[in-house]
C-alpha cells in the first residue's frame, strides 16, 4: 500500500472531529510530500533538527508538531515555525519555548504531556505534578505559549484492557485539569492520544487527536 493508500483507509476510519497527526520521524521528505498532496497538512516529529530540516523544504502550510524530548538549547531551531509542542513536561520547557517564540512574535502550542503508562520513563509529568505545575506556577503570565490540551502515550502491551484503562484515565484527568484550569478558555481543548497499536481504543475512550506513524509510512529503518 502507498502513503497515499494508507492515509485515506486511516482518514476513513477516523470520526470527522478526530485531527490525525502524521508521524513523519525518521521518513525522508518526499514521503512528507506525498503525503501532503494526499492532503495531509498536520506532520510530527521527534527531533528538532530533523524537523527543521524538513520544514525548510516542505510547503509552509504544513503544521508541525513536536512529539520528542524537547532540549531546551535547540528550541530556537524550531520557534520560528513550530505549531505545537505535544512533549512539554516542566515549566522550564514553557518558559523557554515563550521566550524563544516571544523573538518572533509568535505563540506556540503546548499539550502537557502526562506520564500513565507502566514503563518508567524520565518524560512526562505525573498526574500530581501536572496538577502542581497548573497550580503553583506562574504560567499564565506567558504570552507567548498557549496551554491547548496534554498528551500521553499508554503502555507497549498486548494487553488491551490496561491500554484502555490508562486511556480512561487519562480522559479523566483531561476533563478535570480543564473544568478546574481552563474552564472559560475554549483553546484548551486537545486529547492527544493513539499511536499506530492503539488508536482505535484511544478514539473510542475519548481522544481528538491521534499520531500515526507506521500505519502511513511503514516501518521505520533508524
Ligand atoms: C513515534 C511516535 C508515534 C507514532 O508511532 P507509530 O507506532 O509509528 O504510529 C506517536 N507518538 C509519539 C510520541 C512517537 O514518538
Amino acid at each position: 500500500m502507498s502513503v497515499t493508500e494508507n492515509l485515506l483507509s486511516i482518514r476513513s476510519t477516523l470520526p470527522p472531529e478526530v485531527e490525525l497527526v502524521a508521524i513523519s520521524k525518521y521518513h525522508p521528505a518526499e514521503m512528507i510530500a506525498e503525503a501532503y498532496a494526499a492532503g495531509q497538512r498536520c506532520f510530527g516529529e521527534n527531533h528538532i533538527l530533523e524537523m527543521a530540516a524538513k520544514a525548510e523544504i516542505l510547503p509552509k502550510d504544513i503544521k508541525w508538531h513536536f512529539t520528542g524530548h524537547v532540549q531546551t538549547n535547540k528550541i530556537k531551531y524550531m520557534a520560528p515555525f513550530v505549531d505545537t509542542v505535544q512533549s512539554v513536561d516542566s515549566m522550564r520547557v514553557l518558559q523557554q519555548l515563550d521566550k524563544h517564540a516571544a523573538r518572533y512574535d509568535r505563540v506556540i502550542n503546548c499539550l502537557l504531556q502526562l506520564h500513565v503508562a507502566q514503563e518508567e520513563s524520565k518524560f512526562g509529568l505525573t498526574p500530581d505534578e501536572c496538577f502542581s505545575l497548573l497550580s503553583t506556577e506562574p504560567w499564565k503570565e506567558l504570552k507567548h505559549i498557549r496551554i491547548t490540551g496534554l498528551m500521553a502515550m499508554a503502555s507497549n502491551t498486548e494487553d488491551e484492557e490496561q491500554i484502555r484503562k490508562e486511556f480512561r484515565t487519562v480522559y479523566s484527568l483531561f476533563l478535570k485539569i480543564k473544568e478546574t484550569f481552563f474552564a472559560d478558555d475554549p483553546h484548551f481543548r486537545i486529547l492527544s492520544e493513539g499511536m499506530t497499536q492503539d488508536y482505535p481504543i484511544a478514539v473510542s475512550e475519548g481522544a481528538n487527536m491521534v499520531r500515526i506513524g507506521s500505519a502511513i509510512f511503514g516501518e521505520r529503518s533508524y
